[in-house]
């Protein structure tokens, strides 16, 4: 007879590996945590994760109330995962926001600014004063900067070591890790059964299903629900390569996410070695003109890249902000979000008893993933909501249904 699992975590990014991490660690759980390493050869692969990358900005801003939570929680724990796994993953760089008159959430940006400088110590920059701290760089004359420095929570974490890292102390915590796509899903009359690629099946008491991206257009419950109510968003990347005598020029640069424009903001983060052992600054930004609502049309934005318009147009704001730059070459890269309506939180629920779903990181789950990951453990082990935030904020929503 094949081991029946306590609990089968389907997905192995950011979330699904918090969450297998958080529930080995319960005494004597059996737990095994299904999914496929970075592909290769993206040529050859029709299922792609958010954390095939080196940066992720973190910020734990706490006046921004679902998404700093998270972050917050997961933010504090990162010291201890980095010691128990080994691996370093997170740098607390801290972080600039930067906002002009034009961006269309300018006044509420103000608002919440002064309010985080009053409660929390976060400084307040004119344009005039940023030289002070960041010599080599340059915002518009009418914009103005929040900074949150180094120790007050804010940074950037590589995605990839942060899923290693989780892997890393799940795997010594005794979950079993299947390198593998699971391909469906079965209620049986005791418990769940999952197919493999392989062919082979896969027995839990309870499943949690962390699927990314795909939990919206690869849904494992497919035959069970409905789909859930996500939406995409395309994602263009700048990596803009400098050599190590400019990296050393910008060793102070925090994260940063420009608004300047009314719709459209940029996320940047400083200079980090990828494995290649080149070093590269990332500057990334939606792709508003490419349309993603089918599974064809997220594989194709993954396997064609970027459009390259985009990225020269993120190479030049790289130049804008840092006059002088000495850019190396430039390289693009694509990316897909998922978001839940309004980007308020993300799901996370249980959708039917003994299988619980977390998905719709709304770009900002890489902060907020171990926390996600803990609370979706809990819920699917326990059946218990464990978390600050009210459960309905979370809530799973399926396409066509009614709103109430
Ligand atoms: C370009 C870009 C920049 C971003 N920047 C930030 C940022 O700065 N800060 C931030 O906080 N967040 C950021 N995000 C968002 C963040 O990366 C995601 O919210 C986070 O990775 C979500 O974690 P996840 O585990 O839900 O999904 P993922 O990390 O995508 O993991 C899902 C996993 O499920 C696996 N999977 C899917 N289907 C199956 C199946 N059938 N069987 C087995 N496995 C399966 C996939 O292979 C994948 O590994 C960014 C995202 C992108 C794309």
């Amino acid at each position: 007879m094949e081991p029946v699992y306590d609990l089968v975590v389907v997905g192995g990014g950011l979330v699904g590996s918090a969450c297998a991490r958080h529930a080995s660690a319960g005494e004597g759980l059996k737990v095994a945590l299904i999914g496929p390493g970075e592909p290769l050869d993206r040529a050859d692969t029709e299922i792609f994760g958010c954390w095939h990358d080196e940066g992720r900005l973190y910020y734990s801003r706490k006046n921004w109330a679902t998404w700093s939570y998270f972050a917050r929680e997961t933010v504090a724990r990162f010291k201890e995962i980095e010691e128990l796994s080994g691996v370093k993953f997170s740098e607390d760089c801290g972080y600039l926001g930067v906002a002009g008159p034009k961006f269309h959430g300018y006044n509420d940006w103000c608002k919440s600014t002064k309010e985080m400088v009053k409660g929390f110590g976060s400084k307040m920059l004119q344009p005039e004063d940023l030289p002070v701290l960041f010599p080599f760089m340059q915002i518009p004359s009418a914009s103005l900067a929040c900074y949150e420095g180094p120790g007050q929570g804010a940074g950037y974490l590589s995605p990839r070591k942060m899923v290693q890292a989780q892997q890393k102390i799940a795997q010594d915590q005794g979950c079993v890790i299947v390198a593998s796509l699971a391909t469906d899903l079965v209620r049986m009359e005791n418990c769940w059964r999952i197919q493999l690629e392989t062919g082979d099946h896969i027995y839990a008491e309870k499943i949690a299903l962390c699927q990314g991206t795909y939990t919206g257009l690869t849904f494992l419950a497919r035959d069970l629900l409905p789909p859930l109510d996500l939406t995409f968003t395309a994602q263009t990347t700048a990596l803009i390569e400098v050599d190590t005598e400019e990296a050393d020029r910008l060793k102070t640069m925090p994260t940063m996410v420009t608004q300047l424009e009314p719709v459209k903001y940029t996320y940047i983060l400083p200079p980090i070695k990828y494995p290649n052992s080149k070093i590269y600054l990332k500057f990334g930004a939606h792709d508003l003109d490419r349309t993603l609502t089918t599974h064809d049309q997220v594989t194709n934005h993954y396997r064609m890249g970027p459009d390259q318009a985009h990225v020269n147009k993120l190479a030049q704001e790289a130049s804008r902000l840092i006059p002088g730059l000495a850019i190396k070459s430039v390289v693009g890269d694509s990316c897909v979000t998922s978001n839940t309506p309004g980007k308020v939180a993300p799901f996370l629920g249980t959708a039917l008893p003994g299988l619980v779903v977390a998905a719709g990181g709304c770009g900002h789950g890489a902060m907020g993933s171990d926390e996600i990951g803990r609370v979706a453990a809990v819920l699917a082990i326990e059946g218990r909501w464990d978390c600050g935030l009210p459960q309905e904020l979370c809530r799973l929503q399926y396409k066509n249904m009614a709103r109430l």
